[in-house]
């Protein structure tokens, strides 16, 4: 984490960094993400209980809330811990008219310049801006907005340029630094790193989407193991697991690994999808069930129970597992169960 870390700031230049840490820190938690990013300039999530904790974990430096708060219990929360926060529609900007802050903090005025999720319209901005600036509790506005298409850029319903083209329109003439950059466009865009930049998944060693983690020198900071419970002999014609999805064409050997969707691992990824066992590349084979899957052994002929699994992260990208299955690394990443151990190494 440390080392991708290190990537992000380079790719940012002078830019400041938050650290990404909503969803427990893409699953890899907070307590790991502290000392992990402890270079980070800030840190930024979603979850105010989270933020709350990452103070107190003893995080002095910023700490942003993404999609603001939500109450006035958050308005709050947002004083008593000195959180930074992003204010990105009306019902916010009334609620910090309302119930003045007792901290100054900086304020993220959320651009809506094309992914429509969030923000106010650039034509907005301005009047948004000068109401904040009213604000005694407000001390510096950073101007945010998120792109759609940072890993597609040429995205004709909604290139990122455009995105880029609006934000700086609605930046024209306020004394307000931006705020752009997620993963993707902090590798391929240093020009876009102002005041901050806010990478996520390539901090955990995560693709975003554009060439792989490898190729920008990233590491995985996860990685998925469990052990072969069992080991069964079949013969050809036989079916495994629920569905009887799985026919095999020839005696095998099947191995079956303690390891199912309960723990995070998507239950969708069809069979073939990539499984290190001891090492080796297996195939999946057969229907993933709540604690358990199973894989031919075929290439991998010493394995027994007791022997080792990656499902993914050192040897098997998780966006290699995660294409197999349909889906993303950051899906996989964050979905990883409570009860799954965490070691660290
Ligand atoms: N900024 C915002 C507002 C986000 O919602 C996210 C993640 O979805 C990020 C930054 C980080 O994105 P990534 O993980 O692609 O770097």
């Amino acid at each position: 984490m440390r080392a991708n870390l290190a990537v992000a700031k380079a790719h940012a230049g002078a830019a400041s960094v938050w650290a990404v840490v909503k969803a427990n820190a893409y699953g890899h938690g907070l307590a790991n993400a502290l000392r992990g990013f402890d270079a980070a300039d800030g840190m930024a999530l979603v979850e105010p209980d989270a933020a709350v904790r990452l103070r107190e974990l003893g995080w002095r430096k910023p700490v942003l809330l993404l999609e603001g708060f939500f109450d006035r219990q958050d308005v709050e929360t947002v004083s008593t811990h000195s959180l930074d926060t992003v204010v990105h529609c009306r019902e916010q900007l009334a609620m910090l008219e309302a119930f003045p802050l007792r901290n100054r903090i900086d304020v993220h005025l959320k651009i809506n310049s094309g992914m429509n999720r969030l923000g106010f319209r650039p034509d907005e901005i301005a009047a948004v801006h000068a109401r904040l600036r009213a604000l005694p509790g407000v001390r510096q506005i950073v101007l945010v907005t998120h792109f759609a298409n940072a890993d597609d850029e040429a995205n004709p319903a909604m290139p990122m340029a455009e995105q880029v083209r609006r934000t700086r329109l609605a930046a024209a003439g306020l004394d307000a630094p931006l705020s752009m950059c997620n993963s993707a466009a902090d590798l391929l865009h240093a020009e876009l790193a102002e005041r901050w930049v806010r990478p996520g998944v390539m901090l955990y060693g995560g693709t975003p989407g554009v060439k792989t983690a490898a190729q920008f020198g990233l590491r995985p900071a996860m990685t998925l193991t469990s052990r072969l419970i069992a080991v069964q002999q079949i013969v050809a014609g036989d079916a495994v697991g629920y569905g009887s999805r799985f026919l095999a064409p020839r005696a095998m050997r099947i191995g079956v690994i303690a390891c199912g969707y309960a723990d995070g691992y998507p239950r969708h990824a069809p069979d073939g999808a990539p499984v290190l066992v001891d090492g080796i590349r297996c195939a999946l084979a057969g229907r993933v069930s709540m604690d358990m899957m199973t894989v031919d052994l075929s290439a991998a002929p010493a394995a027994g129970p007791g022997s080792e699994v990656t499902l993914w992260g050192a040897g098997l990208p998780v966006d290699e597992v995660a294409q197999a299955a349909g889906t993303i690394g950051y899906e996989l990443m964050c979905a990883v169960a409570p009860r799954v151990a965490v070691a660290v190494r």
